[in-house]
């Protein structure tokens, strides 16, 4: 299908981006990679009057991932950080997420900022951010602030960000030293959005779980973690006994909703089935990073 007619805008300087979206707000949508918008305009899900294309702002473009934390510019492509090998050992999931996003031709033009923005619940990167307690900025002509992950997903492709702002960066926090971390999921094919999946991160200190992130995607209208098994977990042993607990808590706290793809109960057996396996190879790759 062919996009509706809209009036194309490309600024070169992120304060001519934010005029624009200070002039037409609700009327606008900012382009980043296109592999979420241009599907969403052809079949008219969505049908703003102004594009702006977001693609020559320089700065943009930074990546910086490094002992004191991670940070991803709206422009830094999947592609790029499943290459970078500062992403693999300073966030190593979003490394373990990046090979899941769509096809390589998806994950060439895609931007993780662009994902976290359109907030499909079905998405990696949100549920990573929410793992990882994330810091999304946003600025608008008046204002920069920062929204925690756990404040930024409100709905399905619903967020935080208010139609006069930008998404300029995410922060991830420092990767602890004795911390290991997986994404796992289930999708009928490669590159399938998934039917549900977990990003999962587990600390271990002096033999025991210190702390544990289970943040689940296609799980409900946004990613969901459950804190009653991530407590669970801290204090006991890493192994079989005390995931097969964490599991039984998922299973139980988790409510998926149905669709053609599967039901809510079989959405839950694979949460209890995912938080086993995530958190067996979260704890294995503990070390292996940095
Ligand atoms: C066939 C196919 C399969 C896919 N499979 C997956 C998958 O398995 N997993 C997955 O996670 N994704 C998947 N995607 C989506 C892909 O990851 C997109 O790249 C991503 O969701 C959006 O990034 P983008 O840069 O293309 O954003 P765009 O399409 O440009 O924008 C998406 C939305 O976010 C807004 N936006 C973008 N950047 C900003 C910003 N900086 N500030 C404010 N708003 C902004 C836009 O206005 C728009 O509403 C798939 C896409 C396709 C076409």
């Amino acid at each position: 299908m062919k996009n509706p007619p809209f009036t194309y805008h490309r600024p070169e300087a992120l304060a001519d981006a934010l005029s624009l979206l200070a002039r037409y707000g609700d009327d606008a949508k900012v382009l980043a990679g296109g592999q979420s918008l241009l599907p969403v305009m052809a079949l008219r899900l969505g049908r703003p009057d102004h594009v702006i294309d977001i693609g020559r702002i320089a700065e943009f473009s930074k990546l910086v991932a490094g002992p004191g934390g991670t940070t991803i510019g709206a422009l830094v492509r999947h592609a790029e950080a499943e290459r970078s090998a500062d992403i693999a050992a300073y966030a190593p999931l979003v490394a373990a997420a990046a090979p899941y996003i769509g096809h390589r031709a998806i994950r060439t033009r895609g931007t993780l900022v662009g994902s976290v923005a359109h907030a499909d619940p079905a998405a990696e990167m949100p549920a990573v951010c929410l793992a990882l307690g994330a810091t999304m900025v946003a600025a608008s002509l008046d204002s920069t602030r920062a929204i925690a992950a756990a404040d930024f997903f409100e709905g399905y492709l619903t967020t935080a960000l208010e139609p006069n702002e930008i998404l300029t960066e995410i922060r991830l926090p420092a990767w602890p030293a004795d911390a290991g971390g997986t994404v796992v999921e289930i999708s009928r094919r490669h590159a399938d959005y998934a039917l549900l999946g977990l990003a999962c991160t587990a600390e271990v200190r002096d033999g025991s779980i210190s702390s544990a992130a289970l943040s689940f995607f296609g799980a409900g209208s946004t990613p969901v973690r459950i804190s009653e098994a991530e407590a669970a977990l801290v204090g006991q042993a890493p192994g079989e006994v005390a995931f097969a607990a964490a599991a039984e808590i998922v299973s139980d706290q988790l409510e998926p909703l149905s669709d053609i793809h599967g039901t809510s109960n079989y959405r839950k057996h694979i949460a209890g089935v995912l938080t086993r396996r995530g958190l067996a190879e979260a704890t294995a790759t503990i070390g292996a990073y940095a």
